[in-house]
């Protein structure tokens, strides 16, 4: 007997989260995805925070919620013990104690393009959003050779597992035809041709790039829907950089905007009392470069792209120096740039209610910016 689910499972939510932001794509010192939690544990609802601490597990055990997904794991070094010496064990063990799981989803959600950086390019009304820094080694092509009547099952398959995506067009490939040859041997048992005699097959060569993380699934879905047993294919890794994943965003404005309507803007926009920065542009600002979270080290591609400013957090004090006449620097604090990813988040997971009409998505009420400004 089939148990019928009034709830999503953890599983149900890590799958919508990592469509949404691949786990592969998440920096190397990272650890998104599910640190707290089972699987197939239903959820009776999630609450969305920044950060989690212990005042916000009590929150999510308040508000019935066995889920919490933040930006920031908790986990973020290995653990060795579990006594409540430090901040992370104790939020840690008071989540395990109260049976709610804990999801992050980090540097894979900075990493595309319709994520943390978006987020923030949307809320300062920057048109034209690009990633400032591409990733790089993330494209492959997946390269295999169809007898032509089967060609439009073999690609449709590839397309169906996720293959030809690029940038905002999908179904994209490449095909041209030629002639194929091979023997079978003992023991086959082939599509065409006759054992121990070199057959000629009219094939198309199809071409489809595919997401390095994407290869398997693709890989898969054509071996399935080719007709030869042995499926001849190759898999190509390319330098491409990749169209809508990377660090950092970059847009402008239509109508350039004066310096102090901008602070303004930026404050209200994203709640922050102060915006620490470098001297203001000499004139009007056209195009902003931004990173949520610690950003300095995309400084050089917003001067390469020639940005008037750019927004980020977490910049030391010598970091402010050297680039005054190029660019302006503005730092507003990590929790004000990513605070906003919290209700996105949010959004992305309402859709769940569609299959679960009462399972719950809610915003934590808890402020854990440990920084206060007086
Ligand atoms: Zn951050």
């Amino acid at each position: 007997m089939t148990k019928f689910l009034t709830m999503p499972c953890i599983s149900d939510i890590a799958q919508l989260l990592e469509a949404i932001a691949p786990p592969a794509l998440q920096e190397d010192y990272d650890n998104s995805g599910l640190l707290v939690g089972e699987p197939n544990t239903e959820v009776t609802g999630v609450l969305v925070s920044l950060d989690v601490t212990e005042e916000v597990v009590k929150e999510a055990v308040a508000k019935g919620c066995n889920l919490i997904v933040s930006h920031h794991p908790i986990v973020f070094r290995p653990l060795k013990r579990f006594t409540g010496k430090s901040q992370v064990e104790r939020t840690v063990m008071a989540a395990l104690r109260a049976g709610v799981g804990l999801y992050a989803i980090h540097t894979n959600l900075d990493n595309v393009a319709h994520g943390v950086n978006a987020m923030m390019a949307s809320k300062l009304g920057l048109d034209d959003f690009e990633v400032l820094r591409p990733a790089q080694s993330t494209m492959a092509k997946i390269v295999t050779y169809v007898p032509l009547g089967d060609l439009d099952a073999v690609r449709d398959a590839m397309f169906k597992a996720g293959g030809g995506h690029i940038g905002d067009y999908d179904e994209c490939s490449f095909s041209a035809e030629g002639s194929g040859s091979f023997r079978a041997l003992d023991g086959a048992n082939p599509h065409v041709g006759e054992i121990g005699e070199r057959h000629l097959e009219s094939e198309a060569r199809l071409e489809v790039v595919v997401e390095r993380w994407n290869i398997g699934r693709v890989r898969s879905a054509m071996q399935a829907a080719h007709p030869y047993e042995e499926v001849a294919h190759d898999i190509l890794m390319m330098d491409n950089l990749h169209p809508t994943a990377g660090s950092g965003g970059i847009g402008s404005y239509d109508e350039p905007m004066e310096w102090p309507a901008f602070v303004d803007l930026v404050k209200t926009a994203f709640g922050a009392p102060i915006v620490r920065h470098t001297l203001p542009p000499r004139g009007p600002i056209k195009t902003v470069a931004l990173c949520g979270g610690t950003g300095s080290f995309l400084l050089p591609d917003a001067l390469r792209a020639q940005a008037d400013v750019f927004l980020s957090s977490d910049f030391k004090y010598h970091e402010f120096f050297g680039t005054e006449e190029r660019i302006t620097i503005a730092d507003i604090g990590h929790a004000e740039a990513e605070g906003g990813i919290s209700e996105w988040l949010v959004d992305q997971l309402i859709v769940l209610k569609e299959g679960f009409p009462n399972f719950a998505v809610l915003l934590s009420e808890v402020r854990t910016n440990p920084i206060h400004v007086s």
